[in-house]
């Protein structure tokens, strides 16, 4: 069996700083559940982003649930989600009995659509919060989406699960918003073996996520609770590999551009393969490579994967759009789309994320890129 090419596999820096971290809370037997590291982590990240307050937690979820509980999201409220993503993006709307509505993307960052968040506030004028998702590291139009919930007032949430790093217009991603949130998952940029973390600038509301994710345990001696909590912090063993990981954040940006750019150029000519798009204003962290290929294109993204699936290299497609998924199928989708497909629909049905290992080396991005152009031929 050839040796496997991997989507995005976790990659520990080579100085080897997380072992040093993780060390340290072994020397200390520190190793659970708060400590130095958790401290220390959230700090470095919300340095990092530019945001003043973070919450390590257990993971990307967990802050993306937090963030609807300090927006006291409930039964009754209204959300507006973007489709095109992973479902964890809205699951949390469900954990607090509210309902998403989904919004289509559009075609220049396949993120949220800021004409299609400006008609479903003419249906739903009153939603309790927008959650935009910056898919695979690409920025959403994130100047129209802040001007549109700051002209109807409500909250934005961003999930920059897969996005930490990049930027728009020198801001990164997740500062935006009210909260933002990031997931440290063994699949993203750079990972704490499971984790996450909520960033705000707003200290109280920080604070309060602490203690609801620490089963939120009253000032007490005796175990006291007026509130329902969750046990969601993240371990101290887990921050320090994230503390040693956030060291090489910009080594690993580095390197999934060049395989973005080596893609780019691989596939310029060949018509009916158009790279996600590198919106103006933004530095994507370029987490996954993504193509969308023509509908017309006589070679089809089963195709593809076929073909790579059979040397070993790992490909996927685009997320299936929240709307389509059978779990979501009574909830409410806006479009300005008139076709009978939605823009995300077809970036699901047509489009492919490419091997975008940092462990992977330029031979192997080289089989990876001629098994796809052969297939043009
Ligand atoms: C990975 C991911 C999440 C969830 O993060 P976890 O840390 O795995 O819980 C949420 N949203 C998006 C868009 C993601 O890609």
């Amino acid at each position: 069996m050839k040796k496997r090419i991997f989507l995005a596999s976790p990659h520990m820096s080579e100085e080897e700083y997380e072992k040093k971290y993780v060390k340290e809370a072994f020397d200390t037997n520190w190793i659970a559940p708060l400590g130095e590291n958790v401290n220390k982590f959230e700090e470095e990240l919300a340095e990092y982003v530019g945001a003043k307050h973070a919450a390590a937690l257990s993971a990307g979820t967990a802050a993306i649930h937090m963030a609807m509980k300090a927006l006291n999201v409930k039964q009754g409220d209204i959300v507006f989600v973007s489709s095109l993503t992973f479902s964890a993006t809205v699951n949390p709307v469900i954990y607090e009995n509210a309902t998403p509505v989904f919004i289509d993307s559009e075609e220049e960052t396949w993120n949220m659509d800021p004409i299609a968040l400006e008609k479903a506030f003419e249906k739903y004028p009153n939603p309790k919060a927008v959650i935009v998702v910056h898919l695979y590291g690409t920025p959403a139009k994130i100047d129209e989406i802040v001007k549109i919930c700051k002209e109807h007032n409500v909250p934005l949430v961003e999930d920059a699960a897969e996005s930490l790093g990049s930027t728009y217009k020198g801001k990164q991603t997740g500062t935006f918003g009210k909260y933002g949130i990031y997931s440290f998952n063994g699949n993203k940029i750079i990972t704490t073996s499971g984790g996450g973390m909520l960033v705000s600038d707003d200290e109280e509301r920080i604070q309060k996520v602490r203690f609801w994710a620490t089963q939120a345990r009253d000032k007490a001696r005796h175990y006291q609770h007026s509130e329902i909590g969750y046990n969601y912090r993240m371990s101290n063993i887990c921050a320090g590999i994230g503390r040693g990981q956030l060291k090489v954040l910009d080594d690993r940006i580095q390197k999934k551009t060049e395989i973005y750019n080596r893609y780019k150029e691989a596939f310029k000519d060949i018509a009916e393969i158009k790279m996600q798009p590198i919106p103006e204003n933004t530095v994507p962290n370029h987490w996954l490579s993504a193509f969308v290929l023509d509908e017309n294109s006589k070679v089809k993204p089963n195709e593809i994967m076929d073909a790579l699936d059979k040397e070993n290299i790992e490909s996927r497609p685009v997320w299936k759009p929240m709307n389509l998924q059978p779990v979501f199928e009574k909830c409410d989708f806006i479009s300005i789309c008139n076709e009978e497909k939605s823009v995300g629909q077809k970036l699901f049905e047509n489009g492919i994320c490419l091997p975008s290992d940092t462990k992977m080396t330029e031979e192997e991005q080289k089989v990876v890129i001629n098994i796809i152009r052969e297939l043009f031929k």
